[in-house]
Parts: C-alpha cells; structure tokens; sequence
C-alpha cells in the first residue's frame, strides 16, 4: 500500500484546513492539521477510510483502474457531441487593444456558394451519425448584413434541414440588424463581448471608425434575450479591467440579466496566443487571473450573482456534489472540435483558425487531409505527452492546451501546466470553507 499517484494535497487558501482530491477514486476531503499530519504518518486510525476512498492504494491495483478509466474516457469520446466552427471571414469592424487576429489578412470577401456546398458535403460525410453543432467565428462573423444576407440564408437553410443548431461568437455591434436573421435559425447561444462598464469597454473595443460600441452591445443583448435567444456574455479580463468586474456584475445584476435562465458568463484570459499584445505587463497567468477574482469575490460578493468561477473542479464538486470523471486530456482540437474557414481550409480549433501553417487539410476545392499531423493532434493526451506521466494533477489538467504547448515548444505533444492545486486551493476555500459538505470527512 502507497500514497496514490493522484493525490493532490495542499492547504486551503486563507484556512488552517488542508484538502485531500483524487481525481482517480474521485474522492474529496477536508482534512484538520491533525487529521493531515496523521495521514502523512500513515496512522492506522485514518487510514481506513482513506484506502476505501483511494487515496492509499496497491500501485498495480491503482495501474489497472487507471488503464480501465482511461479506455471508458476514450470511448465517451466516440460519442460526445463536436463542435464545428465556421468562419465566414476574418474582417473586422472593430480596433480591439489586444486583439489576437490583428495581424492576420483582414478584408472582407465574398463566400463563394460552392464553399457552402463543399463545407456541408464535408461535414455530412466525416461526421456522419455524430452529434454536432455548429459554431460561427470570425473575424467578426455578423458584419454587414447586406453583403452577408446570402450567405447567412443559405448556411441556416443548410443547417435547419440537418437539424444543426448553430452557436455565434460576435463582438455584439450589428445584432440588432442580424436579429431577424437569427431567429431563423435553431440559435443555441450567442457570445457577445464586453470588457466592463461603458468608459473600459469603449476604451478596449472600440469601432475601427474610432467610436463607441458599449450602448449598441447592451442595446443587442437585450434584444437577443427579448426574443429568447440565449446569451453568453464574455468578459476579457486583463489587470487592465480586472476592478471592473464587480462594476460590470453590478450592471447586468441592474439589467435584470443575471436573473435570466438564458444568460450566462465567462471571463476570457486575455493572453499571448500568437504573438505579442503592445502592452504585455498587463496579462495574466491563469493563476494570477484567479487569484485576483478571488480576492474581487471576496470584496464584491455581488460578483457571485454574475459569476462563478471554475476553480479547476472545485465548482463542479460544489454544484454537483462530487468530482468530474478524469479528465485524460483537456484539448479537444481534432478530436470534438474542428474549424473550417471560408477559403476552404480545415484547422484543429479556434486558437490555430486562420493561422498559417496550422492548416490540417481542405475541404476546398478538393478534400485533401495532412494525415499525420492530424494524428499527432488526436493521439495528444497526458499519456502521449511525456512530461506528464508522472504529474499528480494529470487527471485535473489534462495536459492543457495543444496549440499553447505547440507554441512554446514546438512539440504537439507537449505539456501546457495548469495550476490545478493552487487554483484548488483558492477554489475549495472560496466554496466550501463555509459550507463544509457531509462527504468530507471533517466535521
Ligand atoms: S488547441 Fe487549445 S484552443 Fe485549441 S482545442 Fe485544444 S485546448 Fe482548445
Ligand atoms: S500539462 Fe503539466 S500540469 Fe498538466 S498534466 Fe502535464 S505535466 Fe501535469
């Protein structure tokens, strides 16, 4: 009998509580200093409950779970839905300070309709009998509704006749122009962007015409919800606008949003994905972004209303009362995720879109496939990437994201670390510190 591989352990920020997670035996626990220290002795008394619970385990029994889960997590795979981003254009209509598209080829082109048909024809034909959805990206994707009427007539016929919902990412300018359109489709969500309150977000997203943009965003999420159409509001969130999250809480709490079933939120990390942002010593780590919404929950409690933060899988074990499955890989780039754009090329994902030298085939004007990249991408998981074997938090992390890891090393198969017991230790006190739950051990 030995420690498990895949205890994560550490002390609960501003507590003198430790924790104990596995994300193996999906097993969680509080533990008090005495109860942590006798565990770290092996002390017979405690030790009981932690075998039952995995977290002191035969290695060779440990090897075979961890075997079986991992065959149980590549066959869940098989059958999970895909999401397929399509991008009509890489053209903008905004000057964002960090945008991240900024230097790629930014003009607007008509889509040939034969690269609706070849798209369509495509997708019926490799995802056949799989669950999907569709996902429009840009660029900006709802531009100019004149030029794009066509195109968006033709994509919704095509996507209503197979059933396919579609989900849209804009900056939320022209909404309520592209309204009527959207209630043509079978619209599961549309992710719009604001960065805080009017003078921030004015100031970070302005019209490339070098005007306003925050009352005709507002203006359109109001709309979309009016006609029942589910909105994700985006907050990117740099040290830039970081005080202007509980300002921006506060005024979609006022807005009645936050009250709404169909109005949900997620802040983006504004980071390096591509290349330099003019003011790079304002991003972020993804801990020191959370460690500073920590510290904004903990002064702003109106925030909660707005947002919850993951905090790895702390708010999954607060909301649903238990741990995830384990998570053998967290990119699903090739494997749940695919983006295609409107000059006919095929990429992993939305961080590669667009992206010279990351196109993995076409689908116009003929198929064509880059088989063995394609197959690295597939392959990539905490047991395909070497740094990660032997990573206590493998089953949190996943190994990160494939096109950051490909970024910094070069490698596919690289490893993109989250900070998974730190982020457990901001999350597992912001939420349970106070509401200690009758599945942890201390009481
Ligand atoms: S490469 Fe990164 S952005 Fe792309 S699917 Fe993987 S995790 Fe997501
Ligand atoms: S990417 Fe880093 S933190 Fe994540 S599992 Fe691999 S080694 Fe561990």
């Amino acid at each position: 009998m030995e420690f498990s591989k895949h205890n994560i352990i550490s002390r609960l920020k501003d507590s003198e509580d430790y924790f104990i997670v596995n994300l193996l035996s999906r097993n969680a626990d509080i533990l008090t200093e005495d109860q942590y220290q006798e565990f770290l002795a092996h002390n017979i008394n405690i030790t009981e409950e932690l075998k039952e619970k995995g977290y002191i385990i035969d290695p060779e029994t440990e090897n075979n779970i961890y075997r079986q889960k991992y065959l149980e997590f590549i066959d869940n795979r098989e059958t999970d839905e895909i999401q397929l981003f399509f991008v009509p254009g890489y053209a903008c209509n905004f000057k964002c300070s960090y945008c991240y598209q900024d230097e790629y080829l930014n003009k607007y082109e008509q889509i040939d309709d034969q690269i609706i048909t070849s798209f369509f024809n495509y997708i019926d034909s490799e995802f056949v009998n799989r669950k999907k959805y569709i996902t429009i990206f840009g660029g900006e994707p709802l531009l100019n509704i004149k030029a794009q009427s066509n195109f968006y007539k033709r994509f919704i016929r095509e996507c209503n006749m197979r059933n396919l919902d579609i989900a849209v990412v804009t900056n939320g300018y022209n909404l309520l122009s592209f309204i009527p359109v959207l209630k043509s489709a079978s619209i599961r969500e549309v992710q719009v962007t604001l960065d805080g309150t009017e003078d921030t977000h004015n100031t970070r997203r302005p019209h490339k015409n070098g005007s306003s943009t925050f009352l005709r965003i507002v203006d359109g999420i109001d709309a979309l919800l009016r006609e029942r159409i589910p909105v994700n509001l985006r907050m990117v969130i740099d040290k830039g606008n970081i005080e202007e999250l509980s300002k921006l809480a506060r005024f979609a709490n006022h807005k009645g949003w936050t009250n709404n079933q169909l109005f949900k939120t997620q802040l983006g990390r504004n980071y390096e994905l591509h290349h330099c942002q003019v003011e790079s010593n304002r991003l972020y780590t993804r801990l020191g972004m959370y460690e500073d919404i920590y510290e904004q929950l903990k002064l702003y409690p109106e925030i909660k209303e707005f947002y919850k933060p993951a905090f790895s899988v702390a708010k999954f074990l607060f909301e649903e009362g238990e741990l995830p499955d384990p998570l053998f890989d967290s990119c699903p780039g090739t494997k749940t995720e695919w983006a295609f754009d409107y000059t006919g090329k095929i990429y992993s994902c939305t961080a590669t879109v667009g992206k010279e030298g990351e196109e993995l085939g076409t689908f116009y004007p003929e198929v064509t496939k880059k088989e063995e990249i394609i197959e690295e991408w597939q392959n990539r998981d905490v047991l395909a990437i070497p740094e990660c074997k032997d990573c206590s938090v493998q089953l949190a992390c996943g190994g990160g994201c494939g096109s950051v890891s490909k970024n910094h090393t070069g490698r596919i198969c690289s490893p993109d670390c989250r900070p998974v017991k730190e982020l457990l230790e901001l999350g597992l006190s912001y939420y349970f510190r106070e509401t200690p739950k009758d599945f942890f051990i201390k009481n």
